[in-house]
């Protein structure tokens, strides 16, 4: 199948879910995970109509920018950046979702200031607990969402999560119920630099159950480009 086949179907199965879960299917964005994907299959996505992109590392951003593989949709990072790159990234991409821990975010908001703009961020949150994996808990991040106001180079969107590897389907509707839980407390109390729009959550194998439960956008990488081939 091809890639607008392939995202042709995932519109459909996103319509699903999100009628099925007494939602408005226009209200789901779509991220394409274009990790070790070319900029011609990027453009592919992008003219098949994904919302946006989402590239995990710094490199492969930098690489495929220049040969206009997001051209005429946003591209965001979201995957582990280091603080020795961030001024690679920041004014470059249209969202971090990806900010997983405190020096990181700022390195980013210094970054931002520096260059006199605003960077629209998500906080990565760590929702199952796993001590391999980053991002804030829950705990974390309530109380930073909170010191928002500290940060006037970064504007603070919304949440993301990856959930634990599951064995089978539903597993993880619990974090993602949570992540939504957490996601509505801090839209509530209405700080400072603080606009929650967006609850990236979902994956390939588990998007129909994030939209079941609350998320805005999925970001999907196998599903709309086929399976990822390490190593060559
Ligand atoms: C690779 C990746 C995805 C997409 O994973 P698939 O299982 O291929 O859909 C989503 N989010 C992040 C952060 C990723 O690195």
């Amino acid at each position: 199948m091809s890639i607008a086949e392939n995202i042709a179907q995932i519109r459909a199965r996103m319509c699903a879910a999100a009628l099925a879960a007494g939602r408005r299917p226009e209200e789901l964005l779509l991220c394409a995970a274009s990790k070790m994907n070319d900029a011609e299959r990027v453009k592919e996505a992008v003219a098949a109509g994904v919302d946006c992109c989402g590239e995990n590392r710094v490199q492969e951003l930098l690489q495929k920018l220049p040969l206009g593989a997001y051209t005429g949709r946003p591209v965001h990072f979201i995957g582990h950046l280091q603080t020795n790159k961030v001024n690679k990234v920041v004014g470059k991409v249209d969202l971090i979702q990806s900010v997983d821990r405190t020096e990181l975010l700022e390195a980013v908001d210094r970054t931002a200031r520096r260059l006199g703009l605003r960077q629209a961020i998500l906080l990565e949150v760590n929702i199952g607990a796993e001590p391999q994996k980053g991002g804030f808990s829950p705990a974390e991040t309530l109380e930073l969402a909170a010191h928002m106001g500290d940060y006037p180079g970064v504007l603070l969107q919304g949440l993301m999560a990856i959930p634990p590897i599951s064995e089978k389907r539903g597993d993880n509707c619990k974090y993602f119920a949570k992540m939504r839980n957490l996601y509505i407390d801090i839209a509530d109390k209405k700080y400072d630099n603080v606009s929650m729009v967006c609850l990236s959550m979902g994956m390939s194998d588990d998007f129909e159950d994030a939209i079941a439960e609350g998320s805005t956008m999925v970001r999907l990488g196998t599903a709309i480009f086929g399976a990822r081939h390490y190593g060559i």
